[in-house]
């Protein structure tokens, strides 16, 4: 049944003004999206469907929140999973899942008076990934074969319209199969936040933060290059931990500082010196 998923999420409320900076991704997002609200004029046109969106770019630049934004833009449910669950969790009866999760989607659109359903697929590259090229690895095989029966299955005209959006950061590693046309003919590149994107993603971070006087997050942002959107996210509560921690009521500057440094030093971040 749909609940055996994970990351099954009932929030609709999530829209692409969550998501900072990435405005040629939202763009291009939004376009595209565009086409799927659409489908009946496409049709009209003779233009073929589209049934699948990928997003690729590295990890924590808001690929998850732009699917979900996109389910809230389209008025679809959102169903997620990805790559490593069906190494992981679902071996052996990948394929059975997969069609499962189509199923699934198409109940609960029709059970929540949605016009259509996003399934999206993280960590796209580990099902799609040099497809045959390793003995024992049959049941990636089987399962990226199965979602591609079902999304070649898809019509314009189906009562449910089912979307499904990949995300990889690996684009690299992708089997061609999942980029012929009809599949995943449109991609859009997710990149590392510039300063400018980085200072609006803390701001949505700190909407609900009690913030001193003395708190640039221009300056943070001028720090943090190099920094995702999921990294900025960990500046703004390690920075709300360490006010807590030293009792202040507000979280100053210093708190921010300290936050930063500590973020960067738990990870190797692939800092550019440009921006
Ligand atoms: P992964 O490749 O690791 O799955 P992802 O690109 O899907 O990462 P998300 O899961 O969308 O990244 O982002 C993780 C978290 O980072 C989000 O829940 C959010 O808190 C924060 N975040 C990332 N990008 C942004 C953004 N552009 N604006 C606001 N918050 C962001």
């Amino acid at each position: 049944t749909s609940s055996q998923f994970t990351g099954y999420s009932s929030q609709v409320d999530f829209t692409f003004d969550d998501i900072g900076g990435q405005a040629p991704a939202k763009q291009e997002l939004k376009e595209a999206l565009d086409f799927v609200l659409h489908a009946s004029k496409i049709t009209d046109m003779g233009i073929r469907p589209l049934k699948g969106i990928l997003l690729t770019g590295p990890p924590g630049t808001g690929k998850t929140l732009l699917a979900k934004a996109a389910a809230a833009y389209t008025r679809s449910v959102f169903m997620a999973t990805s790559g490593s669950e069906f190494i992981e969790v679902y071996a052996g009866v990948g394929a059975q899942r997969v069609r499962q999760l189509f199923k699934a989607a198409k109940e609960r659109a029709t059970k929540e008076k949605k016009d259509g359903a996003i399934i999206f697929v993280d960590e796209i590259d580990v099902l799609g990934s040099q497809r045959g090229s390793h003995t024992g690895h049959m049941e990636y095989d089987q399962t990226l074969n199965q979602l591609l029966v079902e999304m070649d299955g898809v019509k314009n005209d189906d009562d449910v319209r089912i979307l499904v959006m990949g995300a990889t950061n690996r684009d690299d590693m992708l089997d061609p199969a999942l980029l012929r046309p009809g599949r995943f003919d449109r991609i859009v590149r997710v990149d590392l936040p510039d300063k400018a994107a980085r200072l609006h993603i803390l701001k949505i971070h700190c909407r609900n933060k009690p913030l001193a006087d003395d708190v640039s997050l221009d300056d943070i942002a001028q720090e943090s290059f190099g920094f995702s959107g999921a990294h900025l996210e960990s500046v703004a509560n390690e920075a709300a931990i360490l006010a807590l921690r030293e009792k202040s009521p507000l979280i100053h500057q210093h708190h921010f500082k300290e936050a930063v440094d500590k973020v960067m030093m738990g990870e190797k971040l692939d800092r550019k010196p440009s921006d």
